[in-house]
């Protein structure tokens, strides 16, 4: 069991500008009142576009979110966004953890958790990324990693509803390559073992997505995996018709 209705996020890294604000609204016209009885959806916009598609999802319900956020409030952190400017732009998620930026700013587990508990003071949900590389999936370190990355990433005493987890293998990510279906069922059972180890019964229900090339055309066996309870989806969120046909997979 979930915390709630599972949750399709999109996630658009450093693409759109205003124009791609149409695309959006073809995503608020196509959730319809069946597809939201069975799926949460949300799109991470970069933060130039957050505002413009918070004020655009009112009364729709799909949700906005940002990609990153600092760890301070406020402050003096030239060009960097607190949470709480995320939130007063009308996100409810923040991605932390994300493994281009572990990569490419080089993100510790430990700051990426400082950034969750960011996000968490400002009233909204982390979608806390983990995942491995190709090295270690080839090394048989997979488990060990995400074992690690959990333990070092999440806060301490969060429940189903404050956070969700996304599972990315870090070689998943844009590359079309995925997991088989018992690749990704382990992985998931693993952390779902490990956040009932940690919070007992209620971590079990925190919400834990695939996310690395999920696609129309892999979505409804993705999504059907024991332990996946949604997906994060970088490249087939920026066209509406794809990311319509993904959450449809429910
Ligand atoms: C991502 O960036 O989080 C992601 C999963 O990308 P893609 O779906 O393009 O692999």
């Amino acid at each position: 069991m979930t915390a709630s209705r599972p949750l399709v996020a999109g996630n658009w890294k450093m693409n759109g500008l205003k124009a791609a604000a149409a695309e959006f609204g073809r995503m608020v016209e196509g959730y319809g009142p069946e597809m939201r009885k069975k799926v949460e959806l949300a799109v991470c916009p970069p933060a130039t576009l957050l505002y413009t598609l918070s004020v655009m999802a009112i009364g729709s319900r799909i949700a906005v979110g940002g990609q990153d956020c600092a760890v301070a409030a406020a402050g003096a952190h030239t060009g960097d966004l607190s949470a709480e400017m995320l939130a007063d732009a009308g996100a409810a998620y923040v991605i932390v953890g994300h493994s281009e930026r572990r990569t490419d700013h080089g993100e510790s587990d430990g700051l990426v958790r400082a950034k969750a508990q960011a996000v968490l003071r400002a009233g909204l949900t982390p979608i806390v990324c983990i995942g491995e590389t190709e090295a270690e999936r080839r090394n048989n370190e997979t488990l060990a990693i995400v074992e690690r990355q959990l333990a070092g990433s999440l806060p301490d005493g969060v429940g189903p509803e404050d956070l969700v987890v996304a599972y990315e293998p870090v070689w998943a990510i844009g590359t079309g390559l995925t997991p088989s279906s018992d690749d990704i069922a382990e992985v998931h059972a693993h952390i779902t073992g490990r956040l009932f180890a940690r919070f007992g019964e209620p971590g079990e229900r925190i919400r834990i997505l695939y996310g690395g090339s999920v696609k129309p055309a892999n979505a409804k066996e993705i999504l059907g995996i024991p332990h996946v309870s949604g997906a994060l989806v970088g490249g087939a969120s920026l066209k509406a018709a794809d990311f319509l046909s993904i959450a449809a997979a429910y």
